[in-house]
């Protein structure tokens, strides 16, 4: 049986069920993932578009990215945990926030980008030689 795992907002209200194994986890340093979350990082888990099924009203957020394509985060409007975002960079993609699923045994990342505005007290989950 596909293995499926539902991420919520703080409230609940929002809420993203996702069948299979993501296809990517990504742990982001930047400065606008410290924004977003209020945490020294951001990671996301990668689902194809039909791996996902969405419930709930979001409010979203557009912001460009270094790659040149927008980024569009989705949010709840009660609570205002950002659950997931679509990257437009990689349109067949959703990205739901891996704490958003608030399990422990999520799959550990597999990349870890923008190093460079990692937290000097942050371990490295990534070492550079295992970065793909
Ligand atoms: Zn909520
Ligand atoms: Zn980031």
């Amino acid at each position: 049986m596909t293995k499926e795992r539902l991420a919520s907002c703080a409230c609940g209200k929002l809420r993203v069920l996702c069948s299979g194994e993501p296809t990517k986890v990504s742990l982001c340093h930047c400065l606008a993932c410290q924004k977003r979350t209020g945490s020294t990082f951001g990671i996301a888990a990668f689902f194809e578009r039909e791996q996902v099924r969405i419930d709930g009203a979001t409010r979203r957020f557009e912001r460009p990215s270094d790659s040149g394509f927008p980024v569009i985060f989705h949010f709840c409007p009660d609570c205002g945990s950002t659950v997931f975002w679509e990257p437009q960079r990689k349109p067949d993609y959703i990205a739901v926030g891996v704490g958003s699923f608030a399990d422990p045994d999520f799959p550990a990342p597999d990349q870890a980008v923008y190093r460079e505005h990692r937290h000097g007290w942050v371990e490295a989950a990534i070492k550079p030689s295992d970065a793909r």
